[in-house]
């Protein structure tokens, strides 16, 4: 009797924490209706942003890029990515028209943790003088002219309202960045004291998002590019905007009729979304609780979080794995996103990946086939709920530009730029989010619209944009 007793008891929690993942996915579900809503949403955002400063959740950021690459940027340029956990330093070569990118080199640097969330200085300092080693290894191959001014695009992939081409204002930080001095500053002034402390003589001549960097170094390989995408540990995207649909510009309209926005779409919210109470409470404890709620259920650097947090409650309220609770189940951030990506590819019969990553991780020891397999589930429930909302993103986009139908005579085809890590190797995720995207234009209007990788474009688009806005030629 006994015996039966406490398998009474086995089974009522199994089909609890089995309940747990149900209500999970009846929460998250994404059907085609709702992902239509979710565009419209941020069709309207969209309006809203450019009529006025503070109109919209989406900032809706003028970029001061009125041109994009042409191919005829020449010369030896520099640039500087930051923006996630690793920073780029680049020195590309341009040859003009017939030569176009030459060459390039780079290095990538961590950045230390304790630095994301320490001071101005601090960060700055250690960019600059890991730019300052990078400068110093200017081979023969690529080599600045002597006597001229080395110039450098900076990408900083972070909401700034901007002044020009090349200033501009934190609005705040995102993703694993908190540092409240920064807020406020211009960035451009920041990097260029610390480059100066650390005798590296430079000059910025263009601060970019990520998000223009990848339009900008997509359309110099592609001209059909109109938009770029960032799937990565935050997410945002960029676009061409007529310049007199932009009602907060004041400014002179551009030869070229078109400015680049970084709509910041990161922090795009509607009543739309499905979100969850794992959700809620995710963005009460985070960094900067209250922004950024689309990015919270889409970007890599939260999707491993998200599953941590029901996993947790499935073994608090259902034992899940086991009468004792794993302690480790309860840091915040220790299952990573790429964790989560290889226990949701894990394709061998008895989900091995899933068995030592549960073990590696978060010292979870022998668990059973049945309890892998409720694992990959809720990670398929995550990422993609993450992947089509992302997808209807990009389709408020072609909206806002027109290209959701197919107009008559009209033969340009449409590209997509699309980088960042979440898109990159996370092939599940890539996977449904182009499938849906498909599925909500038709088969018709998907015919036009391709999604290229542009792979690292947002460091070459930054020196791009350096060479054409350069003061030192
Ligand atoms: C930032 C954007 C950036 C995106 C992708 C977001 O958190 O606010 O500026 O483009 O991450 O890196
Ligand atoms: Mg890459």
């Amino acid at each position: 009797a006994f015996v039966v007793k406490r398998k009474m008891r086995k089974d009522g929690k199994w089909a609890r924490a089995i309940e747990i993942v149900k209500e999970m996915e009846e929460k998250c579900a994404t059907p085609i209706g709702k992902l239509k809503q979710v565009a419209d949403a941020m069709l309207v955002e969209m309006h809203a942003g450019l009529a006025s400063e503070g109109g919209s959740k989406l900032k809706m950021l003028i970029s001061y890029v009125d041109n994009l690459p042409t191919g005829d940027e020449n010369g030896l340029f520099y640039a500087l990515d930051l923006g996630g956990t690793n920073f780029r330093v680049l020195r590309v070569k341009l040859g003009g028209k017939d030569g176009r990118l030459v060459n390039q080199e780079f290095a990538e640097v961590p950045i230390p943790p304790n630095l994301m969330t320490g001071t101005s200085n601090a960060l700055f300092d250690y960019i600059a003088a890991e730019l300052a080693k990078f400068v110093a290894q200017e081979g023969e191959e690529l080599q600045s002219p002597p006597g001229k001014m080395r110039e450098l695009g900076f990408t900083f992939s972070f909401p700034v309202i901007q002044t020009s081409i090349a200033s501009g204002t934190l609005v705040r930080w995102t993703k694993g960045f908190s540092i409240d001095d920064t807020v406020g500053q211009d960035v451009v002034v920041q990097l260029t004291k610390a480059m100066e402390r650390q005798g590296v003589h430079m000059h910025v001549s263009a601060l970019v998002n990520d998000t223009v960097g990848t339009l900008a170094g997509g359309k110099y390989f592609n001209k059909d590019v109109i938009a770029a995408v960032i799937l990565g540990t935050g997410t945002n995207a960029a676009y061409v905007e007529c310049a007199q649909a932009i009602p907060k510009w004041h400014g002179a309209l551009p030869e070229s009729g078109e400015m680049v926005i970084n709509m910041e779409w990161g922090n795009f919210r509607s009543s739309h979304l499905p979100l969850t109470d794992y959700d809620l409470a995710l963005d009460v404890e985070s960094l900067n609780p209250g922004e950024q709620i689309f990015e919270k259920i889409i970007s890599g650097m939260y999707l491993g979080e998200i599953v941590r947090r029901v996993l947790l409650n499935m073994a608090e309220e259902a034992a899940f794995f086991g009468d004792i609770l794993p302690s480790k189940l309860k840091i915040p951030f220790i299952l990573r996103t790429p964790d989560m990506s290889a226990m949701h590819h894990d394709t061998s019969s008895d989900l091995e990946v899933v068995g030592s990553k549960l073990k590696d991780i978060l010292e979870i020891y022998n668990t059973s086939l049945k309890t892998r397999k409720v694992v990959v589930e809720l990670c398929n429930i995550v990422a993609t709920r993450g992947a089509r909302l992302a997808a209807a993103g990009i389709l408020g986009i072609l909206k806002k530009m027109g290209k959701d139908t197919v107009k008559e005579g009209d033969k340009q085809s449409t590209v997509i730029a699309l980088d960042g890590g979440l898109y990159e190797h996370y092939s599940e995720y890539s996977k449904c989010m182009e499938n849906t995207l498909n599925e909500l234009l038709g088969e018709e209007v998907s015919k036009t619209i391709e999604i290229v990788h542009s792979n690292d474009g947002s460091g070459i688009g930054a020196a791009l944009l350096a060479a054409s806005h350069s003061r030192y030629r």
